[in-house]
């Protein structure tokens, strides 16, 4: 037996182990099944260059509860560890490794959110005693036993295992016994490893006999290896996506479509991105990309990896390109994050683009249910995502035809220009309230916008930076002639002071709240005209409006 001392100075560094990670206990699982994961692949490359020349066997890796122990296990069929190698990669790197990070994060723990591979030594956030027992595909070597009980020594013995691989043995601490519970462990299973691309497996599958559950001799395999997102585009059909959306998000409806993203270039990034369908607002959830690295579940909080509208997108990324043991505010300053966010942005764009060039009928069809993400994402990357944007964001008059923003410009270009050359663009939020003024403005042969969805007043006033010489006005806020003023405008026959008094008479009538927001027209122009209307200042409302959006 050999005995001895990992190298650190912190008399028992397991405590502050647990501190550190104290809301992410749960990650220890993670972390050892992908080293076993690790190992297996790492013996497929071997088999590959042959340098392996054995029978490799089934490689499925064994996850196990002994409750009467107290024991979790995980077992892998991988390339396993010689005394030598366990000296050097557990005794030594490992511990260094934790050193750093003390170091580096001593005064900093509170700003360490997300998650921390922080590897072997996670086992110890919820283990009182760890083992392992392993031995290396290696011809002639010795299996051997490692174990430590949170204090820096260990033991090294010499073991009992005929089989090539490594059994980690986590005796779980008194105060995390929620580790033992078998539908503890399988929860954890699903959410880190469920798309692992080395078979896990857990218990045995079920079946019912005689009115109850019984194990059968099957192997319970808790993962999919080659997941969708790691398949050829071109392989794929549209049943096969909708499949996956459902495996990820059971209950909800059908996507609208998606986008399947695979670069090599300047970074390795893959993973399908899919519009929801939102029913209302209400609907809108964030935080339902999962984001992977090699098939490992790493987080479902993706602010900063992909720009801030598409975080209400659904779907997975996968990327080893995206350091994971690091601080959010870390990620977001880091350089690959950043061109992975702007690629992410420019492909959600292309894809958009795409199905508005060849199927124009089809996005028309969809766009009341993808204009909030688009209209979100104009006011958000009002340079780079508008710059796309524009090209196929579409506005829809009262009649229900769309129109992208040039197509529309031509349409009322000719007729909607007031005598300051102002393009001016009429609107109306609400058709059946504004159904008069509506319908004065068509009268005028004008087209009148409908633009009733939550984020269209703040769009507009990013419009009117972006058009030149346009003007946005609700077709309500005056009567239509002072809308566009034009030169020949009908003189009214009424003398100003005429008007000004029938203006008074009314306004005495109205309840205060109402005198504050709303003017009082009078006009007497042409039959069918009201002679007083009331209209509602547009720069007043839209400041009210878009307070309220904030
Ligand atoms: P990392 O996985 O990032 O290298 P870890 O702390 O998780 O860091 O593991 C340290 C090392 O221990 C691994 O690189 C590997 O060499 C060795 N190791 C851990 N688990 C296993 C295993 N199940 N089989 C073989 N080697 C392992
Ligand atoms: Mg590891």
């Amino acid at each position: 037996m050999q005995q001895g001392n990992i190298g650190v100075t912190t008399e028992n560094i397991f405590p502050v182990i647990k501190k550190f990670l104290y809301s992410d206990h749960e990650i220890f699982l993670r972390e050892m099944v992908s080293n076993a994961v690790d190992a297996t692949q790492k013996l497929k490359t071997l088999i590959r260059q042959g340098d392996f020349k054995g029978d490799a066997g089934d490689l499925t890796i064994h996850v196990s509860l002994d409750e009467k122990a107290g024991t979790l296990t995980i077992s892998d069929r991988g390339i396993g560890m010689t005394a030598d190698e366990i000296d050097k990669y557990i005794n030594q790197i490992a511990f260094s490794g934790v050193t750093d990070f003390m170091e580096k994060y001593k005064d900093k723990a509170d700003a360490i959110i997300g998650h921390f591979g922080l590897g072997f030594y996670s086992s110890f956030m919820v283990s009182k005693k760890v083992e392992i027992v392993t031995r290396s595909y290696k011809e002639g070597s010795k299996a051997v036993k490692w174990s430590c009980d949170g204090t820096p020594s260990f033991t090294i013995d010499d073991a009992d295992k005929a089989d090539r691989g490594t059994d980690i043995i986590l005796y779980i601490a008194d105060d995390c016994k929620e580790f033992l519970e078998k539908q503890r462990i399988s929860d954890l299973l699903n959410k880190y490893c469920k798309f692992m691309p080395v078979p896990i497996a857990f218990g045995k599958k079920t079946e019912w006999k005689d009115g109850k559950q019984v194990d059968t001799d099957e192997d319970n395999i808790i993962n999919s290896v080659e997941p969708l997102w790691t398949k050829t585009p071109s392989t794929l059909k549209d049943d096969d996506y909708k499949k996956f959306y459902h495996t990820l998000f059971p209950m909800n409806d059908d996507p609208l479509f998606w986008i399947h993203l695979n670069v090599d270039y300047p970074f390795h990034l893959t993973g399908i991105l899919y519009f929801p369908k939102v029913k209302s607002n209400l609907d809108l959830q964030r935080n339902k990309i999962q984001l992977y690295s090699n098939q490992v579940f790493v987080t479902d909080h993706v602010e900063g990896i992909v720009p801030d509208f598409l975080t209400l997108l659904h779907g997975v990324i996968d990327s080893p390109d995206i350091p994971l043991n690091v601080s959010r505010s870390y990620l977001q300053s880091d350089s690959n994050v950043k061109k992975i966010s702007t690629y992410i942005e420019k492909k959600v764009a292309d894809r958009l683009q795409g199905i508005f060039k060849s199927d124009r009928k089809e996005f028309e069809k969809k766009w009341d249910d993808i204009k909030l993400f688009i209209n979100y994402g104009m006011l958000s990357e009002p340079e780079t995502f508008y710059d796309r944007a524009k090209d196929f964001a579409l506005m829809k008059d009262t009649e229900g035809k769309y129109y992208s923003f040039e197509e529309y410009r031509k349409l009322i270009e000719g007729n909607q220009t007031d005598k300051d050359k102002v393009v001016v663009y009429l609107y109306a939020t609400n058709k059946e309230d504004q159904y008069t003024y509506i319908e004065a403005a068509k009268s005028k042969g004008y087209s009148v916008l409908m633009l009733d969805g939550q984020l269209d007043v703040p769009v507009i006033s990013l419009l009117e930076q972006k058009f030149s010489q346009s003007r946005f006005v609700r077709v309500d806020s005056d009567i239509i002639d002072r809308l566009i003023v034009k030169d020949d405008a009908p003189k009214s026959t009424l003398t100003d002071d005429e008007r000004d008094i029938l203006s008074q008479v009314f306004r005495s009538q109205m309840p205060a709240m109402e005198k504050k927001e709303f003017g009082v027209e009078v006009s007497n122009l042409g039959e069918n005209a009201q002679p007083v209307v009331l209209t509602e200042n547009e720069y007043m409302r839209r400041m009210k409006d878009i307070s309220k959006y904030q």
